[in-house]
């Protein structure tokens, strides 16, 4: 089990069984979202995530195209885990957590967008876009298996 909470720690949850290596997003929404180089992020099945407390706390803001949203914490601003499009899946921003998840960086996407003064270290793989398709059903079927 790992815990993890927002900067104010009104908002807290907890994982239990598998979940993701983390992998490093460098698009322009996902540095606006956490005013950083990039979001680094796991996932973990729907079912393995647990909120403790300030559930009710978690503010949702949707762009107006409908297609990418962002939660947060409503008091300090911390960005939280939500689910995917199908449900069942969170996305988890890996510096709420408060114990050590021991994975590593495995993977950087949407790296031809990143900012211009950032520089990419470690030697995960790097992707211009997405995952491709196959890798990205790969995870994702796994991830939906363990939950089972
Ligand atoms: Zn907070
Ligand atoms: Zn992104």
């Amino acid at each position: 089990m790992i815990s993890g909470s927002c900067l104010c720690g009104a908002v807290r949850f907890q994982i239990d069984g598998q979940y993701s290596p983390i992998g490093q997003c460098h698009c322009y929404k996902c540095r606006k979202v956490t005013g950083a180089a990039a979001e680094a992020a796991l996932f973990t099945a729907a079912t393995n995530l647990t909120w403790i407390e300030g559930q009710d706390q978690i503010v949702k803001y949707v762009m107006p195209d409908g297609h990418w949203k962002s939660d947060f914490c409503g008091t300090c601003g911390s960005p939280m885990p939500h689910l995917s499009a199908d449900g069942e899946l969170y996305w988890v921003p890996a510096g709420l957590l408060d114990d050590d998840p021991e994975v590593e960086v495995t993977v950087h996407i949407y790296v031809d967008g990143k900012a211009s003064w950032e520089t990419i270290g470690g030697d995960a793989p790097q992707f211009p876009g997405d995952l491709p398709a196959t890798q990205r059903q790969a995870i994702l079927t796994q991830l939906k298996q363990i939950a089972q």
